[in-house]
């Protein structure tokens, strides 16, 4: 069953202090994770608690879902459960010029250093850091970004999975091929070919 999307469009009036319950369930694409990029297996269900202070809004949730994924190494789609762990907060749009300037302040001295290691907690803050206009809460595109954030960036489809053989590209998972095992190209060989031209010459 699939909840119309305005549940994920709260009104800031319905949030308040107490909270608000959100429990549903969208399509990869009514999230704009369209294949075949993101392919997922059934909805995606949705589970979040907002409350707000002060104009701040907090939301914690998870969702949860099938995602299908292409093996990097045997280029066969495999389905994982996906559960992401939700945590964001919003500020309303007025007040992104006071919060944003000293929070780019405080990261520029660590991005002058000869390593480039991003201070982990401060980067996580601001990941996690969205704004709102107006009197509804557009919960979709922090979703999107949460889902596509999850990803692994080299989906393997089992940590002993074997790959294509570089020669004819059958899938090793599925049978061995013929081919004889490649074999990298000799430096001394180079070398005597080398050395041989040069008695000629
Ligand atoms: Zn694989
Ligand atoms: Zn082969």
């Amino acid at each position: 069953m699939t909840v119309p999307m305005d549940m994920l469009n709260p009104a800031i009036v319905d949030i308040g202090p107490e909270g608000l319950s959100v429990s549903c369930t969208a399509s990869g694409p009514q999230l704009g994770l369209e294949e075949p990029e993101d392919k997922f297996e059934g909805p995606l269900a949705i589970q979040l608690e907002l409350s707000e202070q002060e104009g701040r809004i907090s939301v914690t949730g998870t969702l949860e879902s099938t995602a299908i994924r292409q093996c990097v190494r045997c280029l066969a789609d495999y389905s994982e459960p996906l559960v992401v762990s939700l945590y964001a907060e919003y500020l309303p749009q007025a007040s992104v010029g006071a919060k944003s300037a000293p929070a780019e302040q405080g990261r520029r001295p660590a991005r002058r250093g000869a390593q480039p290691v991003e201070p982990e907690e401060e980067a996580d803050e601001e990941d996690e850091l969205y704004w709102y206009q107006g009197d509804h809460l557009d919960l979709v595109p922090m979703l999107r970004e949460q889902v596509i954030l999850a990803a692994p960036m080299q989906p393997i489809c089992r940590e002993a999975c074997l790959g294509l053989c570089p020669q004819c590209g059958q899938n090793l998972n599925e049978r061995r091929c013929g081919c004889p095992p490649a074999q990298a190209p000799s430096p001394f060989r180079v070398l005597r070919g080398r050395g041989s031209k040069g008695e000629h010459a």
